[in-house]
């Protein structure tokens, strides 16, 4: 069954001669769509008032829970227009799988994947115009920003009682401009992400609010990134803030961390699991050695690292940077050839043989 969505249509949209501006240079997270979609629930009435309505700021109590308690989950997708017309977007049932998984950790009500996805879809197509034209070499797309939040009011501790789930969206421009450029990565030995129990493979605020202090240490230290360790022994590669990492040996084998419930599960991660066995590359999800990551780009045994999310596909590492210490490692054939097919599909210029994509228009 599908939600009944009510949609008032905005009086003020953005002007064709505004927008085409916008579109020319959107970067990242700094212009929002005409719309946004909302849907409330309540243990009563369960999910309820779905609706579509001109974007704008929402009105919080200020003692609204999620201000206090960080009771919510997020989600991160984007919608590519292709050569046909069309506007698809890239696995969105996995987002909302992985939502649904999120909320559970945070003692959120689970909106039902059909209506994640129903929410998507009709806040994309109110607001089409915005999804920008790509061309190769210049990967536009329109991002998508799912997210749910304990909205009752109230500031006794327990699950809120009143939730509330909205869609926006945000035309996003090349992560890289003038080519893939290898980032470096500061490894903080000082602060973790996620530790056993608690909410690493949930996307959920508190994880980037508690990563932020080390990205600011990789930030001092003249890195882009930063990455953490497990937090029982400090010995294991987890992931960085918001990426996973793979590592590609000479022998043509790749490694990425095993999912232990500490690091996000990646769709583009799980994406490239299957992707490189289909090219061909025997692929191992296992614990991962900080000690292997330095000693194996050093002797050559590992010939690449890259980084991969949404926002930036697949990222090569250039360098590892620690108090003490680092080591570089090139930008190779692998990461590309990997990224490209990846950004082929997305983009509807190779064949989608996975059945990854979803089409909205
Ligand atoms: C979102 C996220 C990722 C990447 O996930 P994708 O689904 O590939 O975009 C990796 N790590 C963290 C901490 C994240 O929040």
């Amino acid at each position: 069954m599908s939600m009944d969505i009510h949609t008032s249509l905005s009086a003020h949209k953005v002007s064709d001669e505004r927008l085409a501006e916008i579109l020319a240079d959107p970067g990242f997270g700094n212009y929002f769509t005409d719309h946004m979609f909302t849907t409330e629930w309540t243990p009563d009435q369960g999910w309820h008032d779905a609706r579509i309505e001109p974007y704008g700021p929402i009105s919080l109590d200020p003692a609204t829970a999620v201000l206090h308690y960080a009771q919510e989950t997020f989600e991160g997708m984007k919608a590519y227009r292709h050569a046909d017309g069309s506007i698809q977007a890239f696995r969105p049932e996995a987002n909302a799988a992985r939502m649904a998984r999120s909320s559970h950790r945070l003692a959120l009500p689970v909106l039902p994947e059909e209506d994640f996805v129903q929410a998507v879809d009709e806040l994309v197509k109110v607001d089409a115009r915005w999804v920008p034209e790509a061309t190769e070499g210049n990967e536009k797309s329109l991002y998508l920003r799912p997210f749910m939040f304990a909205s009752e009011a109230f500031l006794g501790v327990r699950p809120s009682q009143h939730v509330t789930f909205m869609v926006i969206a945000s035309p996003a421009g090349s992560y890289f401009k003038g080519g893939v450029k290898p980032v470096r990565i500061w490894l903080t030995e000082e602060y973790t992400r996620a530790g056993r129990g608690g909410m690493g493979a949930a996307k959920t605020g508190g994880n980037y609010a508690s990563s932020l202090v080390a990205q600011q240490e990789a930030y001092d230290h003249g890195c882009d990134q930063v990455v953490f360790l497990d937090a029982a022994e400090g010995k294991y590669v987890e992931e960085l803030g918001g990426m996973n990492l793979y590592f590609v040996y000479a022998d043509g084998h790749i490694v990425t961390p095993a999912l232990t419930g500490t690091i996000l599960e990646g769709i583009t991660r799980a994406s490239i699991v299957e992707l490189a066995g289909k090219l061909g590359h025997q692929v191992e999800e296992r614990r991962f050695g900080i000690d292997e990551w330095k000693s194996g780009v050093e002797s050559g045994e590992i010939v690449e690292v890259f980084a991969c999310g949404t926002a930036a596909v697949v990222t090569p590492v250039g360098e590892l940077a620690w108090d003490g210490g680092s080591v570089t490692s090139p930008a190779g054939e692998v990461g590309a050839t990997i990224r490209k097919q990846l950004v082929d599909i997305q983009f509807g210029r190779s064949d989608d043989t996975f059945g990854w994509m979803h089409r909205i228009v």
